[in-house]
């Protein structure tokens, strides 16, 4: 059978589980010998123990968990090329050719990068004796397919990444909680959520719980925004509503791409309105806790079809990402949709906003 590895790289998302499950199941269906890579492209450098071959069961009884159990790192060995050819080394020497890496843009630019210098690793490794010709001759490349894993769903080319829902489902929860002490007291509150380039997470948390204002970056407010958000306020207490949520994604800016803090929001409201504010912070809180059945079923879906992509696979074809559009799974070139989303966040960085907004969209 063919040699399949699956490692999660980058920031975990729930869910992640979910779709290392599913590739090991598949590819055990199909007859493939399956491996864990734990810890992500430190674990492909470093080989040894982190390598392990999977089993039917060794996947059981993890869908509901958050995070992934085959760990995840940052690995600045793998940016360097000789660090990717300790990574070929430990691959080959176990018959391993095809890779489902879960992660987000940045790991799967490297994994583009590592195929990229697949070959030359392969007739390195052999002048320098390390491996055979013949083992040379029989995985003579890499197949790679990637999937994407982000609470932030900050993808181009994808409708949703994994882990966003699930979320998107603590943050609703924690708003909820938080809504029910501010109706006590007539509070305001500002919860700031997580999203450096992508209000996602902020836009749908704020229409799902009925917030009353929302930052986000793709949207950045005017300059004239403190009377705005203070005379919406105000409205919605005349109203007779007895409390204020705002929502603040940490990447919000202002038309000058001034950053707006979920502390500076807090200020403005307090010092014009004379609200008691209090600041919430959600950070961490929201890549934990089981991942929602959408999540679930994503991943199962998507780490299926990521096998039956890689079994489809020639020498000539390109990585690509599984991803769900309009509620079916395709494949997409990979390196299409990592440069779509650099010019995303580039054109942010840039205060770009109308080209930003015109990648971010679906074609
Ligand atoms: P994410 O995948 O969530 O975007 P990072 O950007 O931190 O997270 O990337 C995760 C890991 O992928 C990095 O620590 C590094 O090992 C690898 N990686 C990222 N970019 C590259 C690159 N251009 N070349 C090689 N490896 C890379």
């Amino acid at each position: 059978g063919r040699g399949v590895a699956v490692f999660t790289s980058g920031g975990d998302s729930q869910g992640m589980n979910s779709a290392v499950r599913s590739v090991v199941r598949m590819g055990i269906y199909l007859g493939c010998r399956v491996y864990f890579i734990n810890e992500g492209y430190q674990g492909m450098v470093d080989g040894g123990d982190n390598i392990v071959e999977a089993t039917w069961n060794s996947v059981s009884n993890i869908i509901q968990k958050g995070g992934t159990i085959i760990g995840s790192a940052r690995c600045k060995e793998f940016r360097e090329r000789e660090g990717r050819k300790k990574a070929a080394l430990n691959l080959v020497e176990r018959g391993i050719t095809n890779l489902v890496c879960i992660g987000g843009d940045g790991s799967l630019t490297g994994a583009n990068e590592f195929r990229k210098n697949w070959s030359d690793f392969i007739r390195e490794l052999v002048e320098e004796g390390k491996i055979t010709q013949g083992v040379a001759d029989r995985y003579p490349n890499i197949q790679i397919v990637g999937l994407v894993g982000s609470i932030d769903n900050d993808f181009c080319g994808t409708d949703m990444t994994i882990g966003t829902d699930s979320a998107l489902q603590r943050i609703i929860e924690c708003i909820d909680a938080v809504v029910a002490t501010a109706q006590s007291h007539q509070r305001a509150f500002v919860i700031e959520v997580m999203g450096r380039h992508c209000g996602y997470l902020a836009l749908v948390a704020a229409l799902a719980a009925e917030a009353d204002f929302c930052f986000i970056p793709e949207w950045p407010v005017p300059e004239n925004w403190e009377e705005i958000l203070c005379q919406k306020l105000q409205q919605m207490r005349q109203e007779g509503q007895r409390l204020n949520i705002m929502i603040v994604a940490e990447g919000a800016i202002d038309r000058n791409g001034q950053a707006i803090s979920a502390e500076q929001v807090k200020d403005v409201v307090k010092k014009r309105l004379n609200y008691d504010t209090r600041v919430t912070v959600l950070g961490h809180v929201q890549r934990g806790g089981a991942p929602s059945a959408f999540d679930r079923l994503l991943g199962c879906r998507m780490g299926a079809e990521a096998v039956l992509a890689l079994m489809e696979m020639t020498e000539e074809s390109e990585p690509c990402v599984i991803s769900i559009d309009g509620n079916q799974m395709v494949r997409v070139p990979l390196m299409q949709c990592v440069e779509r989303t650099k010019a995303v966040q580039k054109a942010m960085d840039d205060k770009d906003w109308e080209t930003a907004v015109k990648y971010r969209g679906r074609s």
